[in-house]
């Protein structure tokens, strides 16, 4: 293998998605990043590649990546990378890393993303930004997004626009603000990005057959490896997609005197406009009154469904960051007051457990 030095930066190219399978399909946030790396791509001028790990014939997955917009997926099959392990998986990606060398690797930030990213950016001795929720690399792209986005006074401020570093845009100070970080010293730069966040593109059959594939067999040495996955065992409970929901109604604190009522009442809302799912605020997963796979917000979920209902929710920033690119929002609250009145489109001020049963009959009745 060539020498790697991590700071020699020019030898770096290409945007890179680490795209996640589990038992041999893959997850809808590789599309996210999959659509995303392309913007990425087009912006520095360079390819789009997925890597994707797995056990024999995942490779039958990898065209799919390229109907969102991967120019190339590289595939390493190999029946130790069925299951994920840190280990194997780390060796593996940082082995292909250190011979390829891309300037930029994205990570979802799911559970086995927010495992193995840490380990590969410390191994690869470069910087990793965790949970990001907005990507530039274009300086006009970048101020583009500052001047919508937040108070910064783009016309007065000077910015290096030749920068071509990624700038990686996530909550900080508990959500307070929006910070934005670089990785100027050394490659690849990599970033966890939270499911959800990022728009997936329109499917399109051509470019998925124009992909190029590379299968690459891993020389994997077992004396490396000192997991082993034994037997998967799946928690026997509801699976809650409230990312991928046209419709979320969540509870919070309001519903706190009576969250079981709250969540019938929630429930037939959601199935009256359309077979939502119910989510929650913080305050109550926080109570053990709600699952915590149904907290929408900066540690939850970010949801973008066509209809979000906030029943009894103050609208915290945290919680607003999880939710505030639904299509519409509707907020019932006893308090006219409250933030989450600030970005919803249909206010209701009341009590939740008289106003809901009228909302649910009057969806009924039309
Ligand atoms: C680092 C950090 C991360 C966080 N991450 C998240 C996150 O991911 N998601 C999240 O939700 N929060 C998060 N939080 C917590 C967040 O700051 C708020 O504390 C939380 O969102 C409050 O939940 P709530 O709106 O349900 O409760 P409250 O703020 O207590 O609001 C309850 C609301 O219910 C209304 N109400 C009361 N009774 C009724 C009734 N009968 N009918 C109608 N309305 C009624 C009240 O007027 C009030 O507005 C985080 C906090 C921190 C510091």
């Amino acid at each position: 293998m060539a020498e790697y030095n991590s700071s020699a930066i020019e030898e770096f190219s290409d945007i890179w998605v680490f795209c996640e399978q589990r038992e041999g399909k893959l997850m809808p946030t590789d599309f996210e990043l999959i659509s995303e790396g392309r913007k990425l791509a087009d912006q520095r001028g360079s390819k789009l590649i997925g890597l994707l790990l797995g056990g024999e014939g995942i490779c039958e997955a990898a065209k799919e990546l390229g109907g969102y917009g991967a120019d190339k997926v590289i595939v390493v099959e190999d029946p130790a990378l069925a299951v994920y392990t840190n280990e194997a998986y780390t060796n593996v990606v940082c082995d292909i890393i250190m011979e390829k060398k891309p300037e930029v690797l994205l990570i979802g930030a799911s559970n086995i993303g927010r495992d193995l990213g840490p380990r590969c950016a410390a191994r690869l001795h470069t910087g990793l930004t965790a949970d990001c929720t907005h990507l530039d690399i274009n300086m006009n792209t970048y101020v583009d997004f500052l001047d919508k986005n937040s108070n910064v006074d783009v016309a007065n401020t000077q910015f290096k626009m030749e920068d071509v570093n990624m700038k990686m845009t996530r909550p900080a100070f508990g959500g307070h603000l929006m910070a934005t970080i670089i990785c100027p010293r050394f490659r690849p730069c990599m970033a966890t990005v939270r499911p959800g966040v990022l728009k997936k593109a329109d499917f399109d059959q051509a470019k998925a057959d124009a992909c190029e594939i590379e299968i690459i067999k891993p020389q994997i040495d077992p004396s490396n490896i000192h997991e082993k996955v034994i037997e998967v065992v799946k928690e026997a409970k509801e699976i809650v997609d409230l990312v991928g929901a046209d419709v979320v109604v969540s509870i919070g604190n309001g519903a706190s005197k009576d969250v079981e009522t709250a969540k019938k009442l929630a429930q037939e809302l959601a199935d009256a406009l359309g077979g939502g799912v119910v989510g929650s605020s913080r305050a109550l997963v926080d109570a053990g009154l709600m699952d915590a796979d149904r907290q929408v917000g900066q540690t939850g979920k970010t949801v973008h469904p066509k209809v979000y209902v906030a029943l009894g929710i103050s609208g915290a920033i945290q919680h607003k960051a999880g939710m505030d690119n639904s299509e519409l929002i509707i907020a019932v609250n006893k308090n006219e007051n409250e933030p989450i009145f600030e970005v919803a489109d249909y206010g209701l001020v009341g009590d939740l457990f008289k106003i809901v049963p009228e909302m649910i009959e009057a969806i009924k009745a039309r």
